[in-house]
C-alpha cells in the first residue's frame, strides 16, 4: 500500500502529442480558425482554408462516430501488429485520426458508424519514470 502511493506520488505524465490535455478528463484541443472555425491539430500561419490568421483555442469532444478504420499488419520494429487505425467524426466538430483499441483487429468486431470515445493510455516510461500518454478511441 506504502509503495503503490510513493510510485503514484512519483509518476509524472506527459501527453505525446500537444493536443491532448491530460489535466481533468482528457480531452483534444484543436486551433480553431477565428473566421471560419475551420479545425487544426497542429499550429498555422493561416487558415489552409480561408486564410485568416488568427486562431482560438476549442477543446473538442472525447465522444464521437466511427467514420473509417483499417487494420495494419506491418509496422515499424517494436510496434505490435495487427492494430486498428481509424477515423473519428466527434461530436461537434472535429475529425481525428487515431488508434481504436479495446477491439479485436478484425473487420468482423468493428462496425462504420459506431459511437466511440476518447481513452488515453500509457505507451513509455524515461529513466526518471514521467510516463508518455497515448490516445485512442474504445467503443463507447
Ligand atoms: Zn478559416
Amino acid at each position: 500500500m506504502t509503495t503503490t502511493a510513493a510510485s503514484e506520488a512519483s509518476t509524472r505524465q506527459i501527453p505525446i502529442v500537444d493536443y491532448l490535455v491530460l489535466q481533468g478528463d482528457p480531452h483534444l484541443v484543436a486551433n480553431a480558425c477565428a473566421s471560419c472555425g475551420a479545425l487544426f491539430f497542429d499550429r498555422r500561419n493561416a487558415c489552409a482554408s480561408c486564410g485568416t490568421t488568427s486562431f482560438e483555442k476549442k477543446s473538442l469532444a472525447t465522444t464521437g462516430t466511427l467514420r473509417s478504420f483499417t487494420i495494419v499488419s506491418r509496422a515499424a520494429p517494436g510496434v505490435p501488429v495487427p492494430y486498428v487505425s481509424c477515423t473519428v467524426a466527434l461530436d461537434g466538430d472535429g475529425m481525428v485520426k487515431a488508434n481504436l483499441v479495446g477491439v479485436e483487429p478484425d473487420p468482423a468486431s468493428i462496425e462504420l458508424g459506431a459511437r466511440v470515445r476518447l481513452t488515453t493510455f500509457p505507451c513509455g516510461v524515461d529513466e526518471e519514470g514521467t510516463e508518455a500518454v497515448a490516445f485512442g478511441f474504445t467503443p463507447a
